[in-house]
């Protein structure tokens, strides 16, 4: 069992207020996997009095020793890489080898970049007659989700402790193991107590955490409903609120693209981690007379995938985090096609000769109308739409038609095409090609996507307040 029993509070394992708990469940197998505290505003109270308190001294800290401290985490956890890894993999689903690279690789290369963004970062310059100072903000609220729950943790917390800020992270309850993980190595490197405090609960731990008074600034990744709810809460308590929220990406194909090549690369971004993505490139925009070709290609491709056991190196999808997800993906698949658009590959019924876990067909739907919810509502699950357009004015207008502004993509054979595609799209990341991740590219998103951004400098920014002095 993968029980931890207590908060980390003031450089401390303390004990919850009270003994409920959240009971973990591995979506592979059905099996109980764990359980956490339910933590509770008395709780919350405890963890931000404890950031508060720790806030001057960790403000005060110079840079560099800052910096030394979250490479210090990092190497911590590198160390751990595999065990972390199968951590991953028990608690989300996704596939052991996918869980080790992405899901902890990927959030170890952001904790280090933070270091080396933190040094390297102006938090003193001259403007006209002033002097500008560049302070951290003071205690932040953390809140993330469960689907890539490191790199969504580290993402806040690496950034917030390199601007000298101090934190109270509330990860998901669907997923909130590798928080401690974090709290295990802030403890064995001695971070100073209250610089980081872990507490998990559910939605209402969360809003006693957004609408703390002792907090000031939230920092808060997961769906655009619960963003409207948080980002209201910070309001009114006049904090600046970061919000990263949901995405209904598009790749869009031009007529010159390598179509094998497009498709292939579209299918495979938009059923990572089982589609359970924010940045997943769900519509898959294809020139009107290639789209049965592209179809296809895909279709073939989503029936190839190996759903199973995520520790089994032939598995290729795990399972959708929860029963309650499962349901949900099942019913937009179901939509679209009362909607009208045509299944080429899966489906809403349950995969043959997997009895148990929250699996869910790879499925790609074709012919989809961009005004069709499965083209309009985030689905997060192993679903892709394909909608055909009618030229690159075409492509553009129905990729920006989306409530959502998150990312996208473009495919072509002509790179300067591709860009100047890429630019007309209202969304805070765009791939040229296939693009790539990287670590000090800004993440984050346009319209009901959210508003600040993560990673780099730009991260590092939204941690801090400007102060001009005129001497
Ligand atoms: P969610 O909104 O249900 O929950 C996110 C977190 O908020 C959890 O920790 C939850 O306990 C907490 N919470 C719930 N209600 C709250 C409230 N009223 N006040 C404060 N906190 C509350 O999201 P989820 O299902 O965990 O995650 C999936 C969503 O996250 C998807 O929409 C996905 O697109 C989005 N996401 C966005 C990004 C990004 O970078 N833009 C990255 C990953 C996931």
């Amino acid at each position: 069992m993968r029980d931890r029993d207590r908060f980390y509070i003031g450089g401390d394992w303390v004990r919850p207020a009270s003994p409920a708990v959240i009971e973990l469940v591995n979506p592979a197998t059905e099996d109980v996997l764990g359980h956490v505290p339910d933590g509770s505003g008395a709780d919350v109270d405890r963890a931000v009095a404890a950031a508060r308190a720790a806030f001057d001294g960790w403000a005060a800290t110079p840079v560099d020793d800052r910096a030394k401290l979250v490479e210090r985490m990092h190497d911590t956890l590198v160390g751990r890489l595999s065990d972390i890894g199968l951590l991953v993999a028990e608690e989300v689903g996704c596939p052991l080898s996918f869980a080790t690279l992405v899901q902890v690789g990927g959030p170890l290369m952001v904790m280090a970049s933070y270091a080396e963004v933190a040094r390297a970062f102006p938090f003193e310059e001259e403007v006209g007659l002033s002097l500008v100072i560049r302070e951290p903000v003071g205690v932040v609220a953390a809140i993330t989700p469960w689907n890539y729950p490191l790199l969504q943790a580290v993402q806040k917390v690496a950034a917030a402790l390199a601007a000298g800020c101090t934190v109270v992270l509330k990860p998901s309850e669907l997923a909130p193991l590798t928080a401690f993980v974090l709290a295990d190595a802030a403890h064995e490197v001695g971070l100073p107590a209250g610089v980081l405090n872990v507490v998990t609960g559910r939605g209402l731990a969360g809003e006693a955490l957004v609408g703390h008074p002792g907090v000031d600034l939230v920092s808060f990744t997961g769906s655009s409903a619960t963003g409207r709810r948080v980002a209201a809460l910070a309001a009114g308590g006049l904090k600046r609120a970061v919000l990263e929220l949901g995405g209904k990406s598009a790749n869009v194909v031009l007529d010159d693209a390598d179509l094998d090549e497009a498709v292939r690369a579209g299918v495979r971004q938009c059923f990572m981690n089982a589609g359970q993505t924010c940045v997943a490139w769900s519509r898959m925009i294809v020139p009107r007379h290639l789209h049965d070709e592209a179809a296809a290609l895909a279709a073939a491709q989503a029936r190839s995938y190996v759903l199973g056991d995520p520790l089994d190196a032939a598995t290729t999808m795990g399972p959708v985090i929860s029963d309650g997800q499962r349901s949900r993906v099942r019913s937009a698949i179901d939509a679209g096609v009362g909607e009208g658009a045509t299944l080429v590959a899966g489906g809403a019924e349950a995969p043959d000769g997997i009895p148990r876990g929250y699996f869910v067909r790879p499925t790609i739907l074709a012919g989809v109308d961009n005004r069709q919810s499965v083209a309009r509502e985030e689905v997060f699950g192993p679903v892709l739409a394909v909608i055909p357009h009618d030229g690159d004015d075409d492509a553009v207008a129905i990729a920006n038609d989306s409530p959502y502004g998150l990312a996208g993509a473009v495919f072509s054979a002509d790179r300067e095409r591709a860009l100047a595609v890429g630019r007309r799209l209202r969304t805070g990341m765009v791939g040229i090609n296939g693009g790539g991740f990287d670590a000090l590219a800004p993440w984050g998103g346009y319209k009901s996507s959210g508003m600040g951004r993560e990673q780099g400098r730009f991260g590092l920014e939204e941690y801090l307040e400007v102060k001009a002095v005129q001497r």
